[in-house]
């Protein structure tokens, strides 16, 4: 399998769910879900937390699990929740081994269920905490191109690492990302009849930025569609960008799995 280790004792060869909201499913249906992807070969998988109250959670169901491990931050929706002497919490969070990533973070001017100036500036406190403890953040952008652009722009973030998760933000915007080395995570999107719009990226993202991920419990991809998310599916994303790329279904999740360990690094430190 390459320059690829085997993850755990599982030694599978199949894709990582680079984004999974594991903590919508009751805590059966969690283990079962987890169960059932690697029994289809899926070798590891990232929970973001969508607010800090997550976090406790999200810690220890990555320490009972070697394959995986959580993003802890404030989703925009949720910015309103963010409270003095969060960003210190968050730091203090964030030392724990199996926690790799800031997020999700970002902006929504899609459902705006909190203020957008308060998104942005709840964003810019976990960037810089990214930035302090050289983590990756996990970002979540709908509707927000031209306000995401100009915060990305901002000098103090140069440097940023990133994954723009369920990437649907369009050919410009992609330009834009992939000029500053970010990651673009594809969904179930992407087997999507309608989502031209999601797989024009395709050929103008350099292979080394991309990454598979369910958005679980969301974006179900095709034949699932319209059913609760499950990370196993994320084989049939994988299955559809290999076809899109005219590659190899094992050549697209040994690439997406490099790609995943050396943007979320302290992941492979871990094992
Ligand atoms: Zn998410």
């Amino acid at each position: 399998m390459g320059s690829v280790p085997p993850i755990g004792s599982s030694g599978s060869t199949g894709p990582i769910d680079s984004h999974c909201h594991l903590q919508s499913l009751s805590a059966d249906e969690r283990e079962a879900a987890l169960d059932a992807a690697r029994a289809r070969g899926v070798r590891g998988f990232l929970v973001p937390a969508i607010q800090l109250a997550d976090a406790e959670e999200l810690l220890a169901l990555a320490h009972r699990h070697d394959d995986v491990w959580c993003a802890l931050g404030v989703h925009p929706h949720d910015a309103s929740t963010w409270q003095d002497g969060d960003e210190r919490r968050l730091a203090e969070l964030l030392a724990d081994p199996k926690a790799v990533a800031v997020g999700e973070c970002g902006l929504d001017f899609y459902y705006d269920h909190s203020p957008r100036e308060l998104q942005e500036e709840v964003l810019r406190q976990q960037w810089r905490l990214a930035l302090e403890l050289d983590l990756p953040a996990v970002v979540h952008n709908r509707d927000s191109n031209e306000r995401m652009l100009a915060v990305v722009a901002e000098e103090e973030f140069a440097g940023l690492r990133a994954d723009f998760h369920s990437f649907a933000g369009g050919l410009a915007m992609a330009e834009e990302l992939i000029a500053r080395d970010f990651y673009l995570g594809f969904t179930g999107m992407i087997t999507f009849k309608r989502a031209d719009n999601v797989r024009e990226v395709i050929p103008i993202l350099p292979p080394e930025r991309e990454l598979v991920e369910t958005d679980t419990p969301y974006l179900a991809p095709v034949p699932h569609r319209g059913k609760e998310n499950r990370p196993e599916w994320v084989v049939e994303i994988a299955e559809r960008l290999a076809e899109e790329r005219g590659e190899s279904y094992e050549a697209i999740c040994e690439r997406t799995t490099e790609n995943f360990f050396r943007l979320f690094s302290k992941a492979r430190a871990a094992e």
